[in-house]
């Protein structure tokens, strides 16, 4: 009987990679879409009479693109899921409803 070996240090090793993978289509979702809706709304910014609110929008999917982006880098360096401001570890709940979360609620609350 031909026993399996299994790769148990192997999968070790890539679990911290498989465990982001969700997080990075996310984001890679998220950055999409917001480039997406940008162009939209820089087309009603300048189709439309100046228009405030579709501007505004613009520049604010502008922010969250670069939030995305930053994450993604952080994805490549090894420290997404760590607070960039006190290196505490960024509970999976808070990143799944926000992805690109930079910070640790509490690091976030004093930025704010
Ligand atoms: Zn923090």
């Amino acid at each position: 009987m031909a026993t399996v070996p299994t790769p148990s240090r192997k999968a070790a090793r890539t679990s911290s990679a498989e465990r982001w993978a969700r997080f990075r289509s996310m984001l890679e979702e998220q950055r999409a879409e917001c480039v997406r809706q940008r162009e939209l709304a820089l087309v009603d910014a300048v189709a439309s009479l100046p228009d405030p609110v579709a501007m505004a929008r613009g520049a604010q999917l502008l922010r969250t693109t670069e939030e995305i982006d930053a994450a993604l880098a952080r994805l490549e360096a090894g420290t997404y899921g760590r607070c960039v401001s006190c290196a505490t570890g960024i509970p999976l709940e808070r990143l799944e409803v926000r992805p690109s979360a930079a910070r640790c609620v509490t690091c976030q609350q004093r930025a704010a």
